[in-house]
């Protein structure tokens, strides 16, 4: 097994650390305060071709697999930016890659990886359905060449920065013996659809541009739906091995950033005359968050060399983020420590960074449930749903 990073992998990772470093605390931390979108930051990176890095070179991206594109917002987390901001422009395409025809690939894609053309909102919860993306009921209807979507999505982020929107909705009524098959999933121009679609933004303890959206008599084309009527809700459970994968990325930056920011701190705060990373009860929690980072990176690893080689990945993208999320989560929770009284002062970012990566554990989907996938589909274990 072959643990080292190739010349181009560490070549990523060094320009991704020379972008971020324009992008110090004080950027995010202004941003944080008023909450605004990281334009600036934003446009580095799709200038630089990076959000498009999954998007193959045909279509005008970079085409590098899912382990650089996760050194990407590993290095962003990892710097005290955050990622949440711009990392689905990355990987909501693949819904488009893998399921669309040939002609909305050429029609969006090249837009796309330009940066002419953001593709970051994904619109699949509903209040009524929560986690149980098969319930939810904004439904589209057929008429003649288009569809007419009615219905109201929760948290969904990045609208009000987007021009193009996933979106899942029902074409056929809910089915118990088949709940995946009555869902499809269209490409909605947000633009055309004027005021269809009502994005209400939603106040949350992030900067994260997210937004209840209410959307009625949406006419969609029908050359705007993705692949098939009713396979909606199976090409996007295909794109979220990668999402979580991406995901677990960013945590281990945070992490990162957490272990590196007390590890400075605890060599240098001196209090009873010794600097507070010589107790035990200061220096073991920082080494237990190292070793913790270092094991959920393995299967973040992992999980990302065996997508990129073609082999199916489910359980271990899944731990990955599971693991990952639980490990910054832990690093956030020791950092706060190690700062003490300090660590809630906004100047030291990790209050900032502390509520981030808390967002982890909950989104895109809840550590629950990916335990629950792992005691069903790997361990056999009776369903709770
Ligand atoms: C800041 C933010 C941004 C988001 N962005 C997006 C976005 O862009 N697009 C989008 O579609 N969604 C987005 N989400 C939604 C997110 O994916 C959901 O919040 C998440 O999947 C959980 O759904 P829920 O909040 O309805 O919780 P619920 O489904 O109501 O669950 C509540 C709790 O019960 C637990 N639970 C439920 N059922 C079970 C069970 N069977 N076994 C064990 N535990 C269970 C859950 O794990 C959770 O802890 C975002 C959320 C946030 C907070």
């Amino acid at each position: 097994m072959n643990f080292d990073f190739s010349p181009e992998q560490e070549q990523i990772r060094r320009t991704i650390q020379e972008i971020c470093r324009d992008f110090p605390n004080e950027y995010w931390q202004e941003l944080d305060a008023c909450r605004s979108y990281p334009e600036q930051f934003v446009d580095t990176l799709t200038q630089g071709g990076w959000l498009a890095a999954l998007i193959p070179e045909e279509y005008g991206g970079i085409g590098v697999g899912v382990l650089e594109a996760s050194i990407i917002l590993e290095e962003i987390n990892h710097s005290g930016g955050n990622s949440a901001a711009c990392h689905a422009q990355m990987y909501i395409m693949g819904t488009l890659l893998r399921h669309g025809s040939e002609d909305q690939k050429r029609r969006y894609l090249p837009a796309i990886a330009s940066g002419d053309a953001r593709l970051q909102a994904f619109a699949v919860t509903e209040p009524n359905a929560g986690s149980d993306s098969t319930r939810i009921e904004t439904r589209a209807v057929r008429q003649g060449d288009e569809y007419i979507v009615n219905g109201q999505k929760i948290f969904i982020s990045r609208v009000q920065h987007s021009d193009l929107m996933l979106l899942l909705a029902r074409t056929s009524p809910y089915d118990e013996n088949n709940r995946a098959g009555n869902l499809s999933v269209f490409l909605v121009d947000l633009e055309d659809a004027g005021d269809s679609v009502q994005a209400v933004p939603l106040e949350t303890m992030v900067n994260h541009e997210t937004n209840v959206v209410h959307i009625e008599d949406l006419h969609v084309p029908i050359e705007n739906l993705i692949g098939e009527e009713g396979q909606g809700f199976r090409y996007i459970l295909s794109g979220m091995n990668v999402e979580r994968i991406l995901i677990a990325a960013e945590c281990i930056g945070d992490a990162h950033f957490f272990i590196e920011k007390a590890t400075e701190y605890a060599r240098e705060r001196a209090v009873f005359g010794d600097p507070i990373g010589k107790n035990q009860g200061v220096q073991f929690p920082i080494a237990a968050a190292f070793a913790q980072t270092e094991a959920a990176d393995l299967i973040r690893y992992k999980a990302a060399a065996r997508f990129d080689a073609g082999h199916k990945v489910g359980p271990e993208a899944n731990m990955a983020k599971y693991l990952a999320s639980e490990a910054s989560w832990n690093a956030a929770n020791m950092c706060m420590d190690t700062y003490g009284g300090y660590g809630m002062a906004v100047e030291y970012d990790i209050e900032r960074k502390f509520r981030e990566s808390r967002l982890y554990k909950v989104a895109p989907v809840t550590n629950n449930l990916i335990l629950s996938y792992l005691g069903h589909n790997v361990l056999g274990l009776p369903k709770s749903y």
